[in-house]
């Protein structure tokens, strides 16, 4: 028994159609004509003067429009062998039919008037290939078109009968961490967090540090500056917990804390080592850096066991 859904069953079933006929002494709908000339030379943009006047021929890649049937194929020569194979693909699931290339051989030149009949053959039928639109078989079908009984042409035509890939969403990826703007005014601190240094700026007229980096200082409006590493240490002087709303890149409930560094200035930052509902004010932190997306770091503070209130269990 053959197995119409196994593919070499199905491509045994398909190679018996190879030469059987897909039409047989169809006629064209149309003779030969110049209306349908003039549109195809318009829609194709083609301005040879071979194509008009009293002696024109048919533009020769007209070959195949003077067999169409029209889209309502009421005229369509089509044999059941035709049919029977679209019918067999079908059933194994090759619904989709794209064409894919087609190769024409000009025997003579086509005029008004000619009347032209057509046979056409199912010439070979490939085994099943795999391609980017999904599993199927390539049907190449040969029609030989005569006028007046002679041969004026060949249209060998191919089509890909297949099974259309299932589309794939695209794997669900986090959305990257925002990244910090880096300019002339901070670079030094991103450089800083690299080398694993919180520096907080210091300055060099008046003394004051200050934090986040800033072209001047706030007290005394100097752009002199220089830095100071901080120890590290720090206490949590207040914090929010966010809930919403929601930043794909971040998983919500957690808590944002502003640390007070033992130096004295205060950074907005992250706690970790303790659950976003174990973040006391008071608390105790130590700098410690993480890596996040896998690329860049971050300074960040780690809640040290034994603080008050029981944090940091
Ligand atoms: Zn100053």
């Amino acid at each position: 028994m053959l197995d119409a859904h196994h593919p070499l069953d199905v491509h045994r079933l398909l190679k018996a159609f190879e030469g059987r006929p897909a039409a047989v002494s169809a006629s064209a709908p149309d003779p030969v004509n110049l209306p349908m000339i003039r549109h195809w030379c318009e829609a194709m943009g083609d301005t040879n003067p071979a194509y008009t006047g009293d002696d024109a021929i048919a533009p020769p890649a007209m070959l195949q429009a003077w067999t169409m049937p029209g889209l309502s194929g009421a005229s369509s020569a089509r044999t059941p062998a035709y049919d029977e194979l679209f019918a067999l693909l079908d059933g194994a699931g090759y619904t989709a039919v794209v064409a894919t290339d087609c190769e024409q051989e000009y025997v003579r030149p086509l005029r008004p008037g000619d009347r032209l009949t057509f046979d056409t053959v199912i010439e070979t039928v490939s085994p099943r290939k795999t391609t980017r639109l999904g599993a199927g078989y390539f049907i190449t079908t040969t029609m030989r078109v005569r006028a007046g009984g002679e041969l004026a042409g060949t249209h060998r035509f191919r089509i890909l009968k297949y099974a259309p890939a299932p589309v794939q969403p695209p794997a669900p990826t986090r959305p990257a961490r925002p990244r910090p703007v880096i300019n002339r005014d901070n670079a030094p601190f991103w450089e800083g967090v690299a080398a694993h240094k919180l520096l907080i700026q210091r300055c060099t007229a008046c003394g004051t540090l200050r934090f986040p980096w800033l072209p001047g200082c706030g007290r005394c409006g100097s752009p002199a500056w220089g830095t100071v590493e901080a120890c590290g240490s720090g206490t949590v002087h207040s914090y929010v917990v966010v809930h919403h709303p929601p930043f794909p890149a971040f998983d919500p409930p957690y808590a944002v804390a502003l640390v007070e560094l033992a130096e004295g200035v205060r950074m907005i930052s992250n706690i970790t080592g303790v659950p976003y509902d174990g973040v006391r004010i008071g608390i105790s932190v130590e700098l410690e850096f993480i890596r996040v997306d896998g690329e860049w770091e971050l300074p960040v503070f780690r809640a040290r066991s034994g603080g008050p209130e029981g944090a940091g269990e």
